[in-house]
């Protein structure tokens, strides 16, 4: 009886075997659900078109430069101090990162963070070669606990675990606390957002950060402000460098661009 229904369904693992062997399925990009020939995790269409939005890019805080000069390597908002190092991002906030990005954090899509995180390690490398140096641990940018109870999980934190994951398991360190919700960033100017953001976060166990590497994760660097706050506490713990790695990175105006223009 138990014969009866195994032998069809041997038979159909077998053809189906057969079948795979013989015309291998192809993967779906996990990006824009395009077919991958090559079976990766993102398709070649998606990863040429992130190459293409990121090729000149500020040299201190990674936002893209889109201007046409060549002389161009700082934003303007980097003429000035920043606490952190360096900061990089996998690409440009636009397509396909951008609507990638929105599906990850507010559709709750944490599955995304694994592409995300394979891509923020291919640009970790380079952060690493320019730098010229290597993380001993990785923070991610906290949430307040009320925004991190609404939402469910800290997107910073999946991105910090999956970029570990590639890199042989760097300790993640959720060291950072964010005292108080700071209100939506996105329409107010650096000095108001420096302004908003002053005294938001602290370090737990400040002496874990004596003389480290310290790379700090976030989802996106719009203007910068977030990570800078963060880095503040951490060079203030004594942490050695503070490095930002990011899925996405907002554009930026360049120092060049905007001289010329009021001259
Ligand atoms: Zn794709
Ligand atoms: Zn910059």
């Amino acid at each position: 009886m138990v014969l009866k229904g195994f032998l069809p369904e041997l038979g159909s693992q077998l053809v189906r075997g057969i079948l795979d062997l013989a015309f291998p399925r192809q993967a779906l990009c996990a990006f824009c659900g395009g077919e991958t020939p090559e079976g990766s995790v993102v398709c070649r269409a998606c990863r040429d078109a992130i190459a293409a939005g990121y090729r000149k890019v500020c040299l201190r805080c990674g936002r893209p430069l889109r201007t046409a000069d060549t002389e161009s390597t700082l934003c303007i908002d980097c003429t000035a101090h920043r606490p952190f190092d360096m900061a990089r991002a996998a690409g440009c906030y636009e397509y396909p990162l951008k609507e990638v990005i929105y599906r990850f954090k507010f559709a709750g899509d944490v599955s995304l963070s694994a592409p995300l995180g394979m891509l923020m390690s291919w640009r970790l490398l380079e952060l690493i070669a320019a730098s010229c140096s290597y993380p001993d641990v990785i923070v991610p940018v906290p949430l307040h606990p009320s925004r991190l109870k609404h939402r469910g999980f800290n997107q910073a934190e999946c991105l910090a675990l999956a970029v570990s994951r590639e890199w042989g398991g760097i300790p993640v360190l959720k060291v950072l606390r964010r005292h108080r919700p700071t209100q939506a960033q996105k329409q107010l100017g650096r000095d108001e957002r420096l302004c908003n953001l002053a005294g938001a976060f602290s370090v737990v166990k400040p002496r874990l950060f004596w003389g480290r590497n310290v790379l700090l994760v976030d989802d996106v660097i719009t203007t910068g402000t977030t990570v800078e706050a963060c880095a503040e506490v951490l060079k203030k713990a004594g942490a050695a460098r503070v490095d930002v790695l990011a899925a996405a990175a907002v554009p930026a105006i360049s120092a060049v661009v905007l001289r010329s223009a009021l001259s």
